[in-house]
């Protein structure tokens, strides 16, 4: 068990000689070691990381300018470009592949003193939801290691459940933040579109991807959130919006009276509470439903009727997107390359039939056909189409509400092998995930239950695009009040 609540803990331990980073971030390094089974990471920085502790710990007891994460110690996904180290993707096509810059959110990670401490595994390409397309083999849950621990930046989930590290960036196109921390048990919070910059993560879905924090509470993810926000002239489609102090206005949650200032409307979508939802997930979200009601919370029934469109129209467009990002490996640049191949098609072939894992491919050649001549109209046009309705169907509820609560996942973490023989028994588990990143708007899960089996049980909190502001607020608030 960790001796800090918070980050913000932490840092005044440290500076006050109760906590030695070098001794914490060896704590995390044995802890990693000893949860090698779960497989959570593909590499592992000791020397770094222990390095930086010492710079750090110097620099937070002896100037007053030490960053805002001064001491936190990050895993993060390895699809997330870190300089001088391996991305891979797990994914054999970019097996010896190194970095040559930092993606800006690690740079932002770093410029406020955070510690890397590793690269965590993930479904290759970050296309999965059990972490079990990964060539680095299957990660497993450390609640049940028979089962899985969601996908895609599993390793990211099960390194902060495993106590690994303080908190682990992963990455969110449809849920991959959100369902993986709903497995585990922690908190996973995917922003806003265009909140945090793009820049260095690998693309799987440009128009989808987001980046966002894996925690043990809101506090540290709404102090991550900060940190790695902001307008990146390195990505066009960052927002020039600005970046609240979200982790100030946690403040405004007045705990004494178990109250806050204008409370927040909350939305219960009716869409998401139909058959196939696990009834011990919907009891426990019930549950917390009625303790907000009793807290005087505006609770009331919605809609979002287009709800049952919205993994069909993920899986086209992601799809669509992914075969023209994934053209780029191709075994000429970089990356791995066949060595059977005889002239430049069958080098472009066998290096990306031997270099892509099952999955990928099977998403490259959907994406591929949803494009091609003859099925852009009925496939990708009209997908474009059902994701304005979906947006629309948020805008609506959005004026009357300004949060929407629903279960994380249908079901709780499943069997390894249980479903991935059936790629769409896989792609239902993002029924509840996949509407945000179709609308752009920010998600968090929140850790509320455990099963009759242990299991950790998940609530999705959804916000209108920037308001991770009442999001945040709100996941504070029910953290200290009704879990
Ligand atoms: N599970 C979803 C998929 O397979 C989401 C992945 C993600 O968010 N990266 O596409």
């Amino acid at each position: 068990m960790l001796n800090y609540k918070n980050h913000q803990e932490k840092l005044e331990k440290i500076k006050s000689g109760e906590i030695s980073l070098s001794e914490n971030v060896k704590h995390f390094l044995k802890n990693i070691e000893a949860n090698k089974k779960l497989n959570a990471f593909n590499f592992v920085f000791s020397e770094d990381a222990l390095k930086d502790a010492e710079l750090i710990e110097t620099k937070i007891k002896s100037s007053s300018s030490c960053g805002k994460l001064a001491g936190m110690v990050i895993a993060i996904k390895d699809v997330l470009a870190l300089k001088d180290k391996p991305l891979t993707c797990s994914s054999k096509i970019l097996k010896d592949f190194v970095s040559l810059y930092n993606a800006t959110a690690i740079n932002k990670l770093k410029e406020q003193d955070a510690i890397i401490i590793g690269k965590t595994s993930c479904d290759e390409f970050a296309m999965g939801s059990s972490n079990e397309n990964s060539a680095f083999g299957p990660v497993l849950n450390p609640v049940d290691p028979s089962r899985v621990p969601g996908g895609s930046s599993g390793g990211s989930a099960v390194a902060v459940a495993s106590e690994c590290c303080d908190a682990a960036l992963g990455t969110d196109t449809g849920g991959s933040i959100r369902q993986p921390a709903a497995f585990c048990g922690v908190f996973g919070l995917k922003p806003t579109y265009g909140r945090v910059s793009r820049f260095g993560l690998t693309a799987f879905a440009s128009s989808f991807d987001s980046i966002g924090p894996f925690t043990n509470n809101v506090e540290d993810a709404s102090l991550i959130l900060e940190v790695i926000s902001g307008k990146d002239c390195l990505d066009s489609t960052s927002a020039d919006i600005p970046v609240p102090d979200f982790q100030k206005l946690l403040d405004d949650v007045n705990l004494a009276s178990g109250d806050y200032n204008g409370k927040p409307r909350i939305g219960i979508p009716k869409e998401y509470f139909g058959q196939g939802l696990n009834p011990e997930i919907r009891e426990s979200i019930e549950n917390l439903i009625g303790k907000l009601k009793t807290s005087g919370f505006e609770v009331k029934e919605i809609s979002l009727p287009h709800t049952e469109y919205s993994i069909a129209t993920y899986y086209i467009l992601t799809t669509a997107e992914a075969s023209s990002n994934l053209a780029r490996y191709d075994g000429a640049r970089y990356g791995y390359r066949s060595s059977e191949s005889h002239n430049l098609k069958q080098m472009y072939t066998l290096s990306r039939s031997e270099g892509f894992g099952k999955e990928v491919k099977r998403r490259i050649m959907l994406g591929t056909y949803v494009l091609s001549a003859g099925y852009y109209d009925a496939y990708y046009k009209k997908a474009q189409k059902v994701r304005r309705l979906l947006k629309n169907d948020f805008d609506n509820a959005f004026s009357e509400v300004d949060l929407i609560l629903t279960p994380t996942t249908p079901s709780t973490a499943f069997k390894i092998g249980e479903k991935s023989s059936d790629p769409l028994e896989m792609y239902l588990n993002d029924i509840y995930t996949t509407s945000a990143n179709l609308a752009g708007i920010p998600g968090i899960n929140i850790p509320i239950a455990t099963s009759s089996e242990g299991l950790p049980i998940g609530l999705q909190l959804m916000a209108n695009q920037f308001n991770e502001t009442a999001l945040l607020k709100m996941s504070y608030y029910i953290q200290k009040n009704l879990l």
